[in-house]
């Protein structure tokens, strides 16, 4: 019997009788992290890194029931191991990694291999069987180191600011936007947040975290108020009142997807950055070979592309349908 089998329910582990991140209500679910395609309502026990389950408890509500885990830490179900390593996706993502009589699986969930400053570094694990993430598995992705990226954003935000225009740069508001917090030089100016990154903001404080300075955009803010200073929102905010009342401001995103210049054409954007939490082509080429792994199912996003490649390559490897949505250019 495998391991792990894909159920209509999600990744099911029969031996253990868990799933992880399933995409319908099961009794038992290990959780990756907490962006909403892996994330979902509805299960009665959550287990979750011990970062990830106060986002779980603010996305998912109060009651839900969560148990924490420690990276490393080994769980046993029915004599099925299983651990939660560093992903470096987001903050508190994980891969989880499964064995049982010597055989190994690991689910990687979303994985970027470029430390971020804030997220655990990714950590590559050895194993048989390696379920990937593929959502920038085409060649033409490849990314700039960050700080170069930061660089670009700073001059953007600066050029803004001497024209005294708002700069409204979005991105996923767990993760991307606290990253450009951390990553941005805060001396330019003052940096606000839209409500969805207050949130988020305010639960990583809680736990311990220490972000630069920011404030909470305030409904009955004018546009002077924030002339000049940084506004970090969610893609949700794209096209909405909300971002309207700021014009005229530079609008800028902060994506993988801007790698292809259609996308900010489409998104009306008067910049682009391409700066993602997943994992480059490069990078998950590497990922994938230092797993060492026999067989490699590819999930979410260019899955046919790149689990074709790995075969030419040798590696036993086919793509998988899933629920998991990869980084929408327009949802989160
Ligand atoms: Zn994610
Ligand atoms: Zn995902």
């Amino acid at each position: 019997m495998e391991l792990l089998q894909l159920r209509p329910e999600g990744i099911y582990c029969p031996l253990g009788d868990f799933y992880i991140d399933p995409w319908q209500p099961v009794p038992y679910a290990l959780i990756t992290h907490a962006h909403a395609d892996h994330a979902r309502p509805g299960h009665r026990l959550y287990v979750a890194h011990k970062k990830t389950a106060p986002i779980l408890r603010l996305r998912l509500g109060e009651n839900i029931l969560v148990q924490e885990v420690e990276y490393g830490e080994r769980l046993l179900h029915n004599g099925v191991e299983v651990s939660f390593h560093p992903a470096g996706h987001v903050i508190g993502s994980a891969q989880i990694r499964v064995a049982y009589r010597g055989q190994v699986w690991v689910v990687s969930g979303d994985f970027k291999i470029e430390h971020d400053g804030i997220s655990s570094p990714f950590e590559p694990l050895r194993c048989h069987t390696f379920v990937t993430e593929s959502t920038f598995g085409l060649p033409v992705f490849g990314w700039k180191p960050q700080h170069e990226i930061f660089q670009a954003i700073n001059r953007w935000w600066h050029q803004n600011r001497v024209e005294g225009l708002i700069s409204v740069l979005f991105g996923y508001s767990l993760g991307k936007a606290q990253r450009i917090l951390c990553g941005v030089d805060s001396s330019i100016g003052q940096i606000y947040v839209h409500g969805a990154v207050a949130n988020i903001n305010q639960v990583l404080e809680g736990i311990g975290f220490s972000l630069p300075s920011w404030k909470h955009v305030q409904t009955n803010m004018k546009r002077k108020d924030l002339e000049g200073s940084l506004v970090l929102a969610p893609l949700s905010a794209v096209n909405t009142p909300w971002l309207n009342r700021f014009q005229p401001c530079s609008i800028a995103m902060a994506s993988g997807w801007m790698q292809l210049r259609g996308n900010k054409r489409r998104q009306a954007l008067d910049c682009g950055f391409v700066l993602s939490d997943h994992a480059d082509w490069k990078g998950l080429l590497s990922a994938v070979s230092a797993t060492g792994a026999e067989r490699v199912l590819v999930t979410h996003g260019y899955a046919y592309a790149f689990s074709r490649y790995l075969q030419e390559k040798g590696i036993e490897a086919q793509a998988i349908e899933t629920h998991f949505e990869g980084e929408s250019p327009t949802s989160e």
